[in-house]
């Protein structure tokens, strides 16, 4: 079901470029045109911040959320104050909610108008997440999306979509994996994958494990 409360309010519409991406295009093209730096050298860099550093973060939030139950009370009250417990915060992420997937829900995050996403707690978002195909079809069809990442949600099984707005910012805490009793935060942390925060995925199984 697609969640309507919020107002989609929007510093930034559709295709158009804000000025300061615009500038950024423009710098971004200068110092390629002159040699100064490597494109290549770049997509490197955004896919560190995208897929390394970036939902680093998330992954302990999500960790701590499954080792320690006073923590993901406070996190379903208000994720915005759990997250800074961390010192995550700050732009694209000034009102956070957790949504927690449990058995009989299952949760996925998108922005329809744009590519509004958690910053603090996951980076920058992945080129798909911005498409326009993402965008359409996962409120529309969301368990043919997920399959076509691979994941399989029993018939059964309810999918929730939440649309990110310029306000609110959506944190999927995925279920924690069997196989997981004797792990630590940190051996936790590291099943936690990105996509597993957006919902488009699940988290690793420990090693020896199979879903
Ligand atoms: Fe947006």
């Amino acid at each position: 079901m697609h969640d309507h409360d919020h107002p989609h309010d929007h510093d930034h519409q559709g295709s158009e470029l804000s000025p300061i991406e615009a500038r950024v295009r423009a710098l971004e093209s200068i110092l390629v045109e002159k040699g100064y730096v490597d494109p290549a050298a770049l997509d490197a860099i955004i896919d560190t911040y995208e897929t390394k550093i970036g939902p680093r973060n998330g992954a302990r939030v999500v960790a701590r959320a499954w080792s320690d139950p006073a923590y993901a009370q406070r996190l379903r009250a208000d994720a915005t104050a759990a997250i800074a417990e961390f010192g995550f915060s700050g732009r694209q992420g000034e009102h956070m909610v957790a949504v927690f997937n449990d058995r009989d829900t299952h949760h996925m995050v998108v922005c329809t108008l744009c590519s509004c996403y958690p910053w603090p707690v996951l980076g920058l978002p992945p080129v798909w997440y911005k498409s326009a195909p993402y965008r359409s079809r996962v409120v529309i069809d969301p368990r043919s999306v997920l399959a076509d990442f691979g994941v399989h949600v029993p018939a059964g099984k309810k999918i929730r979509v939440w649309d990110s707005t310029a306000e609110v910012r959506y944190l999927v805490i995925p279920e924690r994996p069997a196989g997981t009793e004797g792990l630590g935060e940190e051996q936790l942390a590291v099943l936690v994958t990105r996509d597993s925060m957006i919902g488009t995925g699940l988290p690793l199984l420990p090693e020896g494990a199979s879903r």
